[in-house]
């Protein structure tokens, strides 16, 4: 039997909805953030999946938790698939879980088709990826990527002051699993994520398969308009230096600058804030975010170029200013393993379409270390971050079929 006949469509449903349980919502959504009591109950019953396999278990410093299948060859660096199981405060049941369990559904799948690999193969729950009680999100994998320090990261708080610290012995104590020492990190041969799209382009394509080609780059900024304030009833229009209406001439030639043919550039004003906010002054300060995000740098570049003149040209007779806060580069996947989830998935007879992604995912750290790909399955309108966020049985057990194949095939490497 090949793995990806041996994928049980009903067995990754079924585990779906048990884990739905932990932090259920009445809505039907979860919510299970990060190092929560929640959290814990997720690893603790994954865990006890992982033993009735006879599959090993360990963390790391970091919490991130992972569930090893042995390889005929033990000295071979290990395969990897996985995702999160923590989730936003009314998030959904398949944002993150998804990955994991499909990583599981693999291990187990070859289990009963009793098919060896020549490496290891490791399901891996990263810590805290939504980073809605802890900041910043992607954390255990940024940690094991050596892009985030952990020492930095224990010290983080939530909102009510709690320390990420202790959040993390808590939930250890109640989920214990050995502890792999050190640094958290460590080599591999490759990496593959299953997500849900969390996007409308797979439904609209009627496509069951993303290939994803990488994860976009994004770009945060603030603008800043410096007018003077003055009386609404008595100042004329043409003494005035309205802040908010020239941080709006240069919104809006921003929204018309950054629209594309083919809708691929993202361009969000996402906050606006006017001083001193009183009915009856005219406006002398107001600031807008804005958050940008492109597959290529290069347009990201030329696309900022642009920001920076309109500021320039549409401010006056205010001052205008913009200022990037944060720039996160595209992450490009591996050629072959891109290739590899594409061939895959024709070779199952599922239709796929190649895409990046629009949201980050643990696989933009991972990929610094390894040759790294992402398959994504269709969810329901493209909703997700929200309790109403679904997918079919048969989506997932697809993209899990798909995943199968090509863990055996970089395993067999
Ligand atoms: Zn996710």
């Amino acid at each position: 039997m090949s793995g990806a006949k041996a994928v049980r469509e009903d067995r990754l449903w079924q585990r779906h909805a048990d884990m739905a349980k932990l932090g259920g919502t009445p809505k039907g959504g979860v919510n299970r953030q990060a190092l929560s009591p929640e959290d814990a109950a997720a690893r603790n019953l994954l865990a006890s999946w992982a033993k009735a396999r006879g599959f090993s278990l360990f963390t790391d410093a970091i919490g991130n938790l992972f569930v090893r299948r042995e390889g005929s060859d033990p000295a071979a660096l290990p395969v990897m698939s996985g995702s999160h199981m923590d989730s936003q405060p009314t998030g959904g049941r398949f944002d993150g879980m998804y990955g994991v369990l499909a990583a599981f559904e693999a291990l187990e799948a070859l289990e009963d088709a009793g098919l060896a690999t020549r490496r290891p193969l490791i399901a891996v729950a990263w810590t805290n990826e939504e980073g809605s009680r802890f900041q910043p999100g992607a954390m255990g994998s940024a940690v094991f990527a050596g892009r985030n320090k952990l020492d930095d990261m224990l010290m983080v708080k939530d909102w009510k002051g709690v320390v990420l610290k202790e959040a993390l012995a808590e939930t250890l104590a109640a989920a214990p699993a050995p502890m792999r020492d050190g640094t958290p990190g460590f080599a591999l041969d490759g990496y593959v994520e299953v997500h849900i799209e969390q996007g409308p382009r797979l439904e609209n394509e009627r496509k069951t398969i993303g290939v994803v080609t990488g994860i976009q780059g994004s770009r945060r900024y603030i603008v800043e308009t410096l007018g003077e304030e003055a009386h609404a009833g008595t100042t004329p229009r043409a003494a005035r230096k309205d802040a908010y209406l020239a941080a709006t001439r240069i919104a809006s030639a921003m929204y018309d600058a950054t629209t594309d043919a083919d809708d691929t550039l993202r361009f969000t004003i996402g906050r606006v804030d006017v001083l001193p906010g009183s009915p009856n002054t005219v406006p002398g300060k107001a600031t807008f975010t804005i958050d940008m995000r492109h597959p290529s740098d290069a347009v990201l570049e030329i696309h900022e170029a642009r920001l920076r003149a309109l500021v320039a040209e549409k401010a006056p007779p205010c001052a205008g200013r913009i200022e990037r806060v944060t720039a996160v580069p595209p992450t490009v996947f591996d050629p072959q393993v891109v290739d590899l989830v594409r061939a895959k998935a024709s070779t199952l007879g599922l239709t796929n379409m190649d895409m990046p992604s629009g949201a980050g995912h643990d696989a933009m750290h991972v990929a610094r270390l390894c040759p790294t790909g992402m398959i994504f399955v269709p969810c329901e309108r493209g909703i997700s971050h929200n309790e109403s966020e679904n997918a079919t049985p048969s989506d997932l057990a697809a993209g899990t079929r798909v995943l199968i194949e090509v863990l055996v095939a970089l395993a067999n490497r």
